[in-house]
């Protein structure tokens, strides 16, 4: 069986573990707020009107400071939780938390210090709760707010905004559908002109959810009474009117006890020739207990809506979790293994760029397709092979004694003054692969999903592929390179061997002497023009060649390699790293990581919430 405590101490576990993450509702939270769906009890009323000693008699015990004036500066919310009989009483702060008081004076001195530290002794008052929790066999379950008294006026020392403060603040605790107003007004003063009430009956026209309070009834004029407020004839509420009668200040400076003041109050009903007919209904320990009963119906009539509201919760948590990750381990071999992984995770989409299933690897294609024969065919090779350079070029390989037959000197001058241009398309293409796979790595880092948390990671990733890539890209341009001096260093003979051999035809040579010039300049017009085209059909041959070996040595030495080992170099000096350096690599984002933690704990207090509701509502 569920009983009324264990349906408000569960709520109330539920309230103090909200309070312990900070979300004591406001709004401001970026959670939905389940402190929020959760029924609760604020104390309104004006100043002096006895809320504060309101609150403490339903306790049952002394901790509230107390007195004429603005004491109440910050709101107090007060957790009671019942224990086994028995137990000792103790409390303990929200900001204070694990240290227990069980001298309740010194408790009453916390609140004044706390509310110190953040108003300054002055007369300012606070939006920020103080949170409380009393466990005690003495206490029924419930969740009180004690909050600043509303005034009319700013005093010396506080500054004019202050009565519209105070509204405000008191007013955002009691607009909430779930919040309880317990309105207290003092019998001494006419109901019409009561604060508690006109601020109730505005967030709570229907007065389903107001208790109305009426404190000081000993301190009403003689011959008067307050029956027509008691019975509800001054103003009409859902909920009973009770009447209070708490200590005077007089009693508080004389020490009664808490004891004597419920009995004294007892008595007061018991023998009040006014309000004898009504004495099981009215007092401090009335009050709690019909506090407790509605509240009871409250919660169980709300328990479908906060199961829903924690299930969609956690949904909501659950999905951020697996959106912000697991948590990193905190040893070193645990974190290498996660490096590792993540560096996998990386290279294997660098790799499906590469062979193809994630676009960018057909460009490497392109540059030997395209812009490697096109850069071939760009070759300067006509100027080389003009009629005036072959002229120039094999004269000045003969010297003074010009050749005679094949100007062997001259060939191998022109073929490789021309083999030397294909340095530059051979190394072109190197550094255009280097640039797709420099583009290709910049994208996979990019699109690595779990390299996000780790920005250093992503980075020293990013880093250590292009250092690999730029050694790809040295080794890539020596061979190159190589390819080129290699056919510089042994012409093909073979292609020079199966070239027509010049035919003499010295012709007539007793032709006129005056054609004899003429003859001999057409002759070496046509010998140069021969030899330059035998160099061009050679070089066009070695164009060949290149245009297909280049790309051979291209992928040997960039492709393959980046595709292989590409992080290699990288693995084999992480794996000599420290445990502080490997987590300097495994340094997330601060705010994702508060985020996790922040998340993680939500998710504990609502899975828990969640199985006591269960439980709850089963054993019912
Ligand atoms: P709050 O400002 O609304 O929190 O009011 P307090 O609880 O601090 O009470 C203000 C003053 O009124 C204190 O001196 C109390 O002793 C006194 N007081 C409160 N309720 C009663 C009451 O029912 N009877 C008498 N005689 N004094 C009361
Ligand atoms: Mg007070």
């Amino acid at each position: 069986m569920a009983t009324m405590e264990s349906l408000i101490g569960l709520v109330n576990r539920i309230q103090r573990a909200c309070t312990a993450l900070g979300d004591y509702g406001g709004g401001d939270n970026a959670f939905s707020s389940l402190w929020d769906a959760l029924p609760s009890v604020a104390v309104v009323g004006g100043q002096s009107s006895g809320k504060s000693s309101v609150l403490e008699s339903i306790v049952g015990r002394d901790f509230l400071p107390r007195g004429s004036g603005i004491v109440t500066r910050r709101p107090l919310v007060l957790q009671l939780q019942k224990t086994e009989d028995g137990q000792q009483e103790y409390a303990e702060f929200g900001h204070l938390p694990r240290r227990r008081f069980t001298d309740f004076s010194v408790v009453r001195k916390e609140i004044q210090d706390e509310t110190d530290r953040i108003t300054g002794k002055t007369k300012q008052i606070s939006p920020v709760p103080i949170h409380l929790s009393i466990y005690s066999p003495y206490v029924v379950n419930l969740t009180l707010i004690d909050l600043p008294g509303l005034t009319k006026v700013a005093i010396e020392g506080q500054p004019e905004s202050i009565v519209q403060d105070i509204e405000n603040m008191v007013r955002t605790y009691v607009e909430k559908p779930n919040c309880v107003i317990l309105a207290i007004s003092p019998a001494n003063q006419d109901i019409a002109t009561s604060d508690a009430i006109k601020l109730a009956r505005e967030v709570d026209p229907q007065g389903e959810r107001t208790f109305g309070v009426l404190t000081k009834l000993d301190l009403m004029d003689k011959g008067t009474n307050a029956l027509d407020v008691l019975e509800g004839r001054s103003y009409r509420l859902q909920q009973p009117w009770v009447g209070i009668v708490n200590r005077s200040q007089a009693d508080i400076n004389k020490n009664v006890d808490m004891i004597a003041a419920r009995r004294r109050e007892r008595e007061y009903f018991a023998t009040s020739p006014d309000y004898g007919h009504l004495a099981s209904k009215m007092g401090s320990e009335y009050l709690a207990k019909l506090l407790s009963r509605h509240l009871e119906s409250v919660i169980k009539a709300r328990i479908p809506s906060i199961t829903s509201l924690i299930n969609k919760s956690i949904e909501e948590l659950e999905s951020e979790m697996d959106h912000l990750g697991r948590p990193i381990a905190v040893d070193a071999g645990a974190q290498l293994y996660t490096i590792l992984e993540l560096c996998r995770a990386f290279d294997k989409i660098f790799k499906e760029h590469l062979e193809g299933g994630r676009p960018g690897g057909d460009q490497i294609y392109g540059v030997f397709d395209n812009k490697l024969p096109a850069a071939l065919k760009k070759l300067p090779f006509d100027r080389h092979l003009s009629i005036q350079n072959v002229r120039k070029v094999v004269s000045e390989a003969d010297g003074y004694q010009p050749h005679l037959i094949a100007p062997e000197q001259g060939y191998r001058r022109l073929i490789e003054g021309a083999l030397n241009y294909f340095r530059g398309p051979a190394e072109a293409s190197v550094d255009a692969v280097h640039f797709v796979l420099k583009e290709l790595v910049r994208r996979s880092v990019g699109e690595c999903q779990e390299l996000k948390r780790f920005p250093s990671l992503q980075s020293t990733i990013a880093a250590a592929a292009n250092e690999a890539l730029e050694r790809f890209r040295e080794e890539s341009k020596k061979t190159v390179v190589r390819l080129v001096d290699m056919e510089s260093s042994y012409l093909t003979v073979d292609f020079f061997r199966r070239l027509p051999q010049e035919v003499e035809k010295a012709g007539n040579v007793a032709g006129a002497n005056a054609a004899a010039a003429t003859n001999i300049d057409r002759y070496a017009e046509g010998h140069f023009r021969r030899i330059g085209s035998n160099v061009s059909s050679y070089i066009s041959m070695v164009s060949e060649t290149l245009k297909n070996t280049i790309p051979k040595a291209v992928v040997y030495c960039q492709v393959k390699e980046a595709k292989q080992c590409l992080l290699n170099h990288f693995y084999t000096q992480i794996g000599k790293r420290e445990g502080k350096q490997l987590a300097d690599l495994l340094d997330e984002d601060p705010a994702l990581m508060e985020r996790r933690v922040e998340c993680a704990k939500r998710l504990e207090l609502y899975k828990k919430a969640r199985d006591e509701i269960d439980s709850v509502a089963w054993a019912r």
